[in-house]
């Protein structure tokens, strides 16, 4: 996770808040009682990993985008949150934050949230290029408490990220599946030392 705004030009920002507008428009129409309480847990909501619940980001924390047809997606990203489940969810509800991940994974039972379309650019990487091109996969837990690694968490997301690389295409290995560390420009250190890249990729491969 990160809080380094992402750089978009001017004119494509104008472009994408008509689109915002629009999809707001298109909102009003539809029943009160049939919107999604984003605090009432598993909705209805169109994911893109069926296993996901939707738990989405708000509009202001990432870009809505045409993706794979306006971006390539050959990366997925790997972070460890530095807070709580529910705090992970929080804050990319507040769109003051001006951050997301495409998915949350739960620490204690490996349960997965969307919150933000794999269409869409979710704002996790700190370097726009990154986001463009990458899913972003935040993991409950701390870099230093590796006991938030649990069995659950890497079978799970290791089942997420097979399909992501299934879906789009990317080669399931360390060149594609990286690190927050490794994205060029960032100061961030997550998921550590502590998360098991092997294991991980090991799972990810026989998902
Ligand atoms: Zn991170």
């Amino acid at each position: 996770m990160n809080t380094h705004r992402s750089l978009v030009p001017t004119r494509t920002r104008s472009l994408l808040d008509r689109r915002r507008i629009l999809k707001g428009a298109a909102l009003t129409a539809v029943p009160y009682s049939l919107l999604p309480d984003a605090r009432a847990g598993a909705t209805a909501q169109p994911v893109d990993y069926r296993a996901a619940q939707w738990q989405p980001a708000a509009d202001a924390n990432y870009t809505v985008s045409e993706r794979p047809g306006d971006h390539a997606i050959d990366l997925v990203v790997i972070h460890v949150t530095q807070t709580t489940f529910a705090q992970a969810l929080d804050i990319f509800r507040n769109p003051k934050k001006r951050v997301s991940a495409h998915y949350v994974v739960r620490s204690g039972d490996g349960q997965v949230a969307q919150c933000v379309r794999e269409s869409d650019i979710a704002w996790h990487a700190g370097n726009w290029e990154y986001n463009t091109r990458s899913v972003g996969i935040e993991h409950e837990g701390w870099v230093d408490r590796p006991a938030y690694f649990t069995d659950a968490l890497y079978e799970r997301s290791a089942r997420l990220t097979a399909s992501v690389c299934e879906r789009y295409g990317i080669p399931k290995d360390r060149a594609h599946i990286i690190g927050h560390h490794e994205v060029p420009g960032t100061d961030h250190t997550d998921p550590g030392p502590s998360w098991d890249w092997a294991r991980y990729l090991k799972l990810v491969d026989s998902a």
